[in-house]
């Protein structure tokens, strides 16, 4: 029996493969720069399955244009790069990789806090100038982030994880979600919910770990900005757009925040000009998830996504599973 074809737009890591290759007759985008538009729409044309990035759009023209598409699985969490309605008038199953970047990500959102609070980027750059003269009393003065308030803003799979991380640091934790946390999660992560005025108004560090919806795009807007207390950080390792670039940069300018460790941009790879030549922001390309370990299990989830659907089983990450009947 032929197996289905599966077009893949990266070639994925040898683990992801061999799930693929087991079950598909695999084909993969290899070259090192982004696959154009033009040829993904092309080379799915005839596919059974596509494995795909954030950075690729899967909307009504592609699924169009891929008339035996069955299963779509980016890797990735997030999944804003997918027309899920579009996918289930079109019978294509979209899949995505919860779970398994959570710990990753949240040590990355620290990673940005506490290089920001404590200015390590701008004190490294510093010290390549060979300009340094050496320890002083009043130099590359930060902020405390042990005991300070802490405000997350989704309080979902990842801000869980940083929550719990700042146990550690003794901090306050305030929470801001759509629905409240079980009382017993609030308990166990000493998490108080707060309207997001409070949070805003109160919060040392706020970081961000809502998904990208139509309602939370620039839900970090230049009113919510001008909420926050001019001793401030913003961490944002979640999406880009939730926060206005513009009015952001504004703040930073005119110091009505104390600063903003960003991974994630509005119009990647393109960031913001205004925050290229601030000091108080540090500017990360988007590698929240990016480590070894985490990469390779986001590509075997997607893989097994894809394979579950043809060997008929309901997939572990089904996005339009209860629309498609699965
Ligand atoms: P999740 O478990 O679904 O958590 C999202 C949380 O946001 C949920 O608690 C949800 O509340 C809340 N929420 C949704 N809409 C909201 C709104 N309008 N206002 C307030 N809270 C709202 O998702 P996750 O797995 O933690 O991932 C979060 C996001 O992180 C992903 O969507 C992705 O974009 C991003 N991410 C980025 C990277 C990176 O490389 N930088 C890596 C991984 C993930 P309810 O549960 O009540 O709906």
């Amino acid at each position: 029996m032929t197996k289905p074809s599966v077009f893949s737009t990266r070639p994925l890591f040898p683990a992801a493969r061999a799930i693929l290759e087991q079950h598909f007759e695999a084909e993969y985008w290899t070259a090192p720069e982004r696959i154009p538009r033009t040829e993904l729409l092309r080379r799915v044309a005839d596919k059974d399955a596509l494995v795909c990035l954030l950075t690729e759009k899967v909307d009504e023209e592609l699924l169009a244009a891929a008339p035996k598409l069955r299963a779509v699985a980016t890797v990735s969490v997030g999944y804003d790069n997918i027309d899920v309605a579009a996918c289930t008038r079109h019978k294509v199953v979209a899949t995505n990789t919860p779970g398994v970047l959570d710990e990753t990500t949240a040590d990355f959102a620290w990673t940005l806090l506490m290089a920001i609070a404590r200015r390590l980027v701008e004190g490294d750059a510093w010290l390549r100038t060979g300009s340094w003269p050496g320890w002083e009393l009043d130099q590359l003065l930060g902020g405390d982030i042990w005991g300070k308030t802490l405000g997350i803003i989704g309080l979902g799979r990842i801000g869980s994880r940083v929550a719990r991380r700042a146990q550690g640091f003794q901090m306050r934790i305030l929470y801001h979600s759509r629905h409240r946390a079980p009382l017993g999660l609030e308990a166990e992560l000493h998490a108080e919910f707060a309207e997001l005025d409070r949070l805003l108004h109160e919060s040392d560090f706020v970081t961000l770990h809502v998904p990208l919806l139509p309602t939370t795009r620039h839900l970090i807007s230049a009113e919510a900005l001008g909420k926050m207390k001019p001793s401030t950080y913003l961490i944002n390792t979640t999406r880009g757009p939730v926060v206005d670039e513009e009015a952001l940069a504004r703040a930073l300018q005119r110091g009505t925040i104390a600063g903003a460790a960003l991974d994630v941009y509005e119009n990647e790879p393109r960031v913001h000009p205004d925050l290229l030549g601030l000091r108080n922001v540090i500017l990360a390309p988007h590698i929240g998830s990016a480590t070894i370990e985490t990469r390779t299990k986001m590509a075997v989830l997607a893989a097994t996504n894809v394979a579950a659907i043809f060997a008929g089983q309901r997939p572990p990450n089904a996005l339009n599973g209860d629309a498609l009947g699965l």
